[in-house]
């Protein structure tokens, strides 16, 4: 019987709040072979000094067996060299896809240890966190019923799979004693069979969400027909991701609100194609299609929006999007103006309004509740 721990990098690094559904299944899979695991929750549990540079390859680390990291994001911190660890398996999109093999086939189709966190989060509420903060460890069955993705948008992690292919039944992941059911799905709409995925889900009955968000411009009448009528739990969620697309967002979300009457949210990413007055206003005519939709922005700032001299806007545009109950209440000059004359937030909308008078003109003032109607 081996020692085995799991490291969620992403959550020793950053506090995510998403459980890491590889490591839930790894987990799962060693404890069904009668292997003792446990959420490794600090580096130093390890005996790691995460500042003490470089370990050497070969070095067995902590007092484990194995030790399986996981990591989702790239820009999440581990500590140099542990992943040559002679005990280390790693994985996750966090690192090089060439760098990780997949999981192995029986390990990937194993239900998830649902309990991997349980110590964690009844730590992290023993301290004074709220409960609900940990609504995805305690109340999810989690799981992808497809993977992948044809269109390897450039911006995006998928670019593994041509095509939207079935993975698993719901029910190989979903456990009764949990309420809800998330799904990582990369592009729902676009597999074949998607109808069968939410058949299955109708036949279960819990409420549930996809993640990663769907397709806008897969939408066609009988797909709003089934979404709109089934469990979905919380905001729709879709993408709006590039102005060129305006047309056909614009006649796929007539469709989708024929049929639903739910909040509905699009990612609008900015900051990717360029960071200058041309991306900024591209980002402003899609808020203005979306107002007229009564459907909500989310803005998405692509990390190179940093770079760019209008950061301050980029900035304003998020804080502005991201919080609906502004959002649907004030133009984005009024919410500038909520920070005072003197605040950095009014500085930045008043140059950039000096340097594009006809941009600031044209969308400073629209408001989500009075746009005129297009559906
Ligand atoms: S549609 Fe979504 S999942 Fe597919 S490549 Fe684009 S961003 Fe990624």
């Amino acid at each position: 019987m081996m020692k085995i721990g799991i490291v969620d990098a992403d959550l020793l690094g950053h506090g995510t709040r998403h459980p890491n559904i590889a490591l839930m299944k790894i987990s799962a899979y060693k404890k069904a072979a009668g292997h003792t695991v446990q959420l490794v929750k600090s580096y130093e549990e390890l005996g790691l000094d995460f500042t003490a540079g470089f370990f050497s390859p070969g070095e067995v680390i902590g007092l484990y067996d194995e030790i399986y990291l996981g990591k989702v994001f790239t820009f999440t911190p581990i500590p140099p060299g542990i992943t040559a660890g002679k005990n280390v398996i790693y994985g996750g999109t966090g690192f090089l896809p060439e760098e990780c093999p997949d999981l192995a086939y029986e390990v990937e189709h194993h239900r998830p240890d649902y309990h991997l966190y349980d110590d964690y989060v009844r730590q992290e509420i023993a301290r004074g966190l709220k409960k609900n903060r940990f609504a995805d460890y305690m109340e999810y069955s989690i799981g992808f019923a497809t993977r992948g993705c044809f269109r390897k948008c450039a911006f995006c992690v998928n670019k593994k799979y041509d095509k939207v292919f079935f993975h698993a039944p719901v029910k190989e992941f979903f456990d009764p004693s949990r309420k809800y059911i998330y799904l990582w799905d990369d592009n729902i709409l676009g597999y074949e069979k998607w109808r069968h995925v939410f058949d299955e889900l109708e036949e279960i009955g819990r409420p549930f969400q996809f993640r990663q968000g769907m397709d806008m411009r897969l939408m066609t009448e009988e797909r709003a027909a089934v979404i709109s009528r089934a469990r979905y739990r919380g905001d729709y969620i879709f993408a709006f991701d590039h102005l060129k697309d305006r047309e056909l967002i614009e006649n796929r979300l007539k469709i989708w609100k024929k049929y639903c009457t739910g909040t509905t949210k699009l990612y609008i990413l900015c900051g990717f194609e360029s960071q200058d007055a041309q991306d900024i206003e591209g980002v402003f005519e899609r808020i203005a299609i979306l107002m007229r939709y009564r459907c909500l922005p989310y803005i998405m700032r692509y990390d190179a929006y940093k770079t760019s001299e209008w950061r301050g806007i980029y900035i304003n545009l998020a804080r502005w999007c991201n919080q609906p109950n502004f959002f649907k209440k004030k133009s984005f000059r009024e919410y500038c103006e909520v920070n005072g004359g003197g605040s950095s937030t009014m500085r930045y909308l008043q140059d950039f309004e000096k340097k594009y008078p006809r941009i600031a003109r044209k969308y400073f003032d629209l408001k989500y509740e009075a746009a005129p109607i297009c559906f």
